[in-house]
């Protein structure tokens, strides 16, 4: 399972799981990625220490070679 905010992967009983009011569901690693989507209405990969974020550097530093 993976987090839906930083896409790190989360162990089997740890996280938190968040139902949206439309049903679905959300999975986090922590507390903090809980409170950057839902409160402050982040998007990953804008966010520097994200999964999401380190691949798509990876990506373009690998395009410039
Ligand atoms: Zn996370």
């Amino acid at each position: 399972m993976k987090c839906s905010f930083c896409e790190n992967i989360i162990e089997k009983g740890t996280g938190i799981i968040f139902a949206k009011k439309d049903g679905k569901i959300l999975n986090f690693c922590s507390s903090k990625c809980e409170k950057n989507l839902l409160k402050l209405g982040r998007i990953p990969r804008r966010v520097k220490w994200t999964e999401t974020y380190q691949k798509l550097k990876k990506k373009k530093k690998g395009g410039e070679k």
